[in-house]
């Protein structure tokens, strides 16, 4: 088991219980994992990498979390500018990659018996904690903000974790907990702490494994704390160290216009990421305006020779529904900058369309509605009219 964690920034290292370098960026594990072949496991699931992950499979929920399908999306081509795949990360058991994160922060703590984990999160990160907690026998605590919305309290609550609505800087919560758990025996794993980051790494795994012996040429991911990009960009890496992989795909991050501090530091050219005025936005799981791993994301679209772009709340919600009228996928808006992303970057020529490009969709549409309209424009006819309105459908 790899008990160290590294800084990518100046590489000191630390043991598994930091989370962040002196120098202030954030660590990340260091597999030790050197194979030159693809796992021969028939696990299909995020398991079958165990070999380059810091814990074992628990078993439970959490030994079916990854796996998800990568779909060759020619329907979209067109709409994005390039050769698309969709990897689709809401068909995890929570419905979002968030899961991958949790499931070896849940291993961790079963490996060291520690009774409780935490997170800070008023989404996605909250949900799959609490459940696979739940599954695990583990307690679980979620600090959530003091605005958060009754039906994201309910999807949290429902696994019945500990909740706690916390009034004050919603922002600096993340620092806070990394002391807290030191002092209580909580484990808190965040959206950029290193375990999460472990596990994560997995989706880049599964992508290249599928796409082997060949790479895509790019990949394209909405980013928020830039801790996923962290995590794919990590993943990457270790395939190269591996011998499993040459080239590195181009990494691009895309962020909503409205809270896109990651992208204005890459088009200011600026080595670091700093805080932005907050803002709304209708993707909402990507709102964060002082991203934890900023740096390090912007670092990691840099090297492999790939950007960090922003797009508008229409264009946002135009990919939203592209996604669901032309490939079928229902996607939350969060998700679909990504694909926004990619028609951008399409549009400027940074994509080329014989591109063979990865779109990852981060989490299923369907535990956020609200942005849609509520069919207000299906008719309603009489059971009498039926055949001769069919008739004139066809
Ligand atoms: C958390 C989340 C993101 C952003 O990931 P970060 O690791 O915070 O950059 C993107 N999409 C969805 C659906 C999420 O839940
Ligand atoms: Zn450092």
């Amino acid at each position: 088991m790899q008990q160290t964690t590294v800084c990518y920034a100046c590489s000191r290292q630390y043991d598994a219980t930091e989370q962040r370098c002196s120098c202030g960026e954030p660590l990340w594990f260091e597999s030790l994992a050197r194979t030159a072949t693809w796992p021969t496991t028939t696990d299909t699931s995020m398991w079958r990498y165990e070999t380059f992950l810091p814990v074992d499979n628990p078993g439970s929920l959490v030994a079916s979390v990854g796996g998800t399908p990568l779909v060759r999306t020619v329907s979209l081509d067109t709409y994005a500018g390039c050769s698309l795949s969709v990897k689709i990360e809401g068909a995890n058991p929570t419905g979002s990659f968030k899961d991958r994160g949790s499931a070896v922060a849940v291993a961790a703590a079963l490996e060291r018996d520690i009774e409780w984990i935490g997170t800070v999160s008023h989404g996605n990160m909250a949900i799959s904690m609490a459940s696979l907690a739940a599954a695990s026998e583990l307690k679980c605590l979620a600090l959530v903000p003091d605005d958060i919305s009754s039906a994201r309290l309910r999807a949290i609550g429902q696994f019945d974790p500990t909740l706690l609505r916390v009034d004050g800087d919603y922002g600096r919560l993340y620092h806070d907990t990394m002391a807290l758990g030191d002092l209580i025996d909580i484990e808190f794993t965040n959206s950029d702490s290193p375990r999460r980051v472990a596990g994560q790494k997995t989706v880049a795994f599964e992508i290249c494994e599928s796409f082997a012996p060949d790479v895509p040429d790019a990949i394209a991911l909405p980013v928020s704390s830039g801790g996923n990009a962290s995590a794919i960009w990590k993943g990457l890496r270790e395939l190269r160290a591996a011998g499993l992989l040459d080239t590195l795909p181009r990494l691009y991050w895309v962020q909503a216009a409205a809270c896109d501090p990651i992208a204005r530091a890459y088009r200011d050219s600026s080595q670091e990421v700093t805080r932005v005025e907050p803002a709304e936005t209708v993707a909402y799981s990507i709102g964060n305006h002082d991203p934890p791993s900023g740096t390090r994301a912007l670092r990691a679209a840099r090297e492999t020779g790939g950007a960090v772009v922003s797009v508008s709340e229409n264009e946002i919600l135009d990919a939203t529904a592209a996604f669901a009228t032309e490939a079928g996928l229902c996607v939350e808006p969060a998700s679909a900058v990504a694909l926004a992303g990619v028609r951008t970057l399409a549009d400027v020529g940074e994509i080329s369309d014989d591109e063979e490009v990865v779109c990852v969709a981060t989490g299923t549409g369907f535990k956020e509605l609200d942005h849609l309209d509520a069919g207000s424009d299906v008719r309603t006819i009489e059971r009498e009219h039926l055949e001769e309105t069919l008739a004139s459908l066809t």
